[in-house]
């Protein structure tokens, strides 16, 4: 096996001692209990992190707590805080390269693929959130209040940051989430405890120390390290957190959810997904299934709105399946850090035994196998791009979140009957139709019960559009001006003059 090395920030970085963040400093964990964290490309352990728990998520909510009560950053304008996202978006640029390689090393995707779509979208989505801390606005009411009658008011309403923001993240995007958090709460002038995910904590540790050398101030942002029954569960029910905004699974979800409304924390919820790609009759055959292909290829599959289920118009069906079981079959698996490498392993061994575990489900339901079909043998968690075909609507493989390369194929007749089968389904993350019929296209967007409708494209992510789910995927949006909403109260102010 070649082995590939990073850049000496990269490796002085991951080699180091990686502790907690808390009021801007590195800091064990109270029970000095510590978490392997591998390389999903070798299967080899690279290094270890703090398995932080309730105490050390007590300090850091406390530190978190303090620092938005009373500290320079309680006090900064509006101007301070876009000028400081602005220079932590320089600084995540600056550094991109080593970003982009511990994202790779720690995650197991392309680090070329990383730089471009992981570390570019933080980037762009944190100048886009620097734009907001000098535009969060209230509006002023005219009001008259029946059984005063004779006085005057004048009412208006203020947006105010929501407070302390506990945030969970998953491994999929593991810098991206955090950034998806991040930039709401600190355009609004909130603080942050960040827990990432355990198979992936290595971005959030470095995003840390960029955000204290942008010249924020300590205890702005916290990042306590751990499992998620442990650190997560200990966020997720603290009363001292006024926020909670979550990315992972839908049953994890759910908990977070219930904990929340326990002392009745604000919380948002960017769950998982099950999302069809539509290609009508009309569509361009080539651009569908390159990006059908695309839709669930990307990322290993390891995406919350991946096109895992693929519907084609009958008389299409058998062609397109082929064209994209050509793409799976070409698609080059490699390490990470290999620039040849298209697609890399999946993020764990247990990833690895879920995905697997699923494609023997489809083999025993009856599937027609015309891609892909198996793990590799090690080192390193690689799945190949798999395509399957004659499994019913109705088969596990149709309806259970997979997380990964795998494709299950279905032929429809006519409109309504494909409009039904992309409903059917607990999620509603997002959805593609591929067609140059735009009557068709229009007329199909209201009914798909999705919180993102991409036409002839699929994933195609903008800082300024919100994203988030109907139905069993979550709770709320992130990006675009809606996620203001969410990191903010709103309060009324009514002025007898
Ligand atoms: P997960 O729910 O197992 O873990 C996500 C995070 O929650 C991790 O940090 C984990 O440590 C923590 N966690 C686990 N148990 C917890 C508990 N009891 N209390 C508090 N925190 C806990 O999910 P995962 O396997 O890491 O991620 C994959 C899932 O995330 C998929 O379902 C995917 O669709 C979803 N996802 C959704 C989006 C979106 O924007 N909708 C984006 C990425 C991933």
């Amino acid at each position: 096996m070649t082995t590939y090395t990073p850049s000496a920030a990269t490796s002085n970085f991951i080699n180091k001692n990686h502790l907690l963040f808390i009021n801007g400093e590195a800091v064990s964990s109270i029970s000095e209990q510590t978490i392997d964290v591998y390389n999903p490309a070798t299967a080899e352990k690279i290094t270890q992190i703090q398995a932080g728990g309730q105490e050390d998520v007590n300090r850091a909510v406390a530190v978190a707590r303090k620092t938005f009560e009373d500290s320079d950053w309680s006090r900064a304008l509006p101007s301070d805080r876009e000028r400081l996202l602005w220079r932590l978006a320089d600084l995540i640029e600056a550094n991109s390269d080593e970003l982009s390689e511990i994202e790779s090393i720690d995650n197991g995707k392309s680090a070329a693929i990383a730089k471009a779509v992981d570390i570019r979208l933080a980037i762009d989505f944190l100048r886009y959130m620097a734009g907001f801390a000098t535009k969060i606005e209230g509006s002023t009411v005219d009001v008259s209040v029946p059984f005063m009658p004779g006085s005057q008011f004048h009412g208006y309403t203020r947006r105010e940051a929501v407070g302390v923001v506990g945030a969970i993240v998953a491994w999929n995007f593991p810098l991206l989430l955090a950034c998806w958090k991040l930039g709401p709460a600190l355009a609004t002038g909130c603080t942050v405890v960040l827990k990432p995910a355990e198979d992936t904590p290595l971005t959030a540790l470095r995003l840390a120390e960029l955000v204290m050398e942008a010249g924020y101030p300590a205890g702005v942002l916290n990042v306590v390290t751990g499992y998620g029954h442990e650190a997560g569960a200990a966020l997720s029910s603290h009363p001292d957190v006024d926020k909670l905004t979550f990315t992972g699974s839908t049953p994890v979800g759910k908990m977070i959810g219930k904990a929340a409304m326990d002392s009745m924390t604000r919380v948002t919820l960017e769950l998982g997904g099950k999302s069809p790609t539509i290609v009508l009759e009309d569509a361009d055959l080539n651009m569908a299934a390159q990006g059908a292909a695309n839709a669930i290829f990307f990322n290993q599959g390891q995406v919350c709105c991946a096109g895992s289920r693929l519907y084609v118009h009958k008389k299409h069906f058998e062609n397109v399946v082929a064209d994209i079981s050509d793409i799976a079959n070409s698609i080059t698996l490699g390490q990470g850090l290999d620039p040849s490498s298209q697609m890399g392993p999946l993020v764990s061994a247990k990833q690895f035994d879920r995905v697997n575990g699923y494609i023997e489900q489809g083999r025993k339901d009856g599937a027609t196998i015309t891609a892909g079909g198996n793990g590799l043998n090690g080192p390193g968690y690689f799945v190949k791009p798999t395509v399957m075909v004659d499994l019913e609507q109705n088969s596990k493989l149709i309806q259970e979140e997979i997380f990964g390369p795998v494709l299950v194929a279905r032929p429809f007749d006519d409109i309504d009957e494909v409009i039904r089968a992309a409903n059917d389904s607990e999620y509603g993350l997002g959805a593609s139709i591929w067609s140059n019929n735009l009557s068709h296209v229009h007329r199909m967007i209201p009914r798909i019960k999705s919180g993102s409708v991409w036409v002839n494209c699929h994933t195609a992510l903008d800082p300024a559009l919100p994203f988030g789910g109907y139905k069993q995927s979550g709770l709320g949006r992130e990006m675009g001006s809606a996620v203001i909403e969410h990191y903010t109260e709103l309060k009324s102010v009514l002025i007898n003059i």
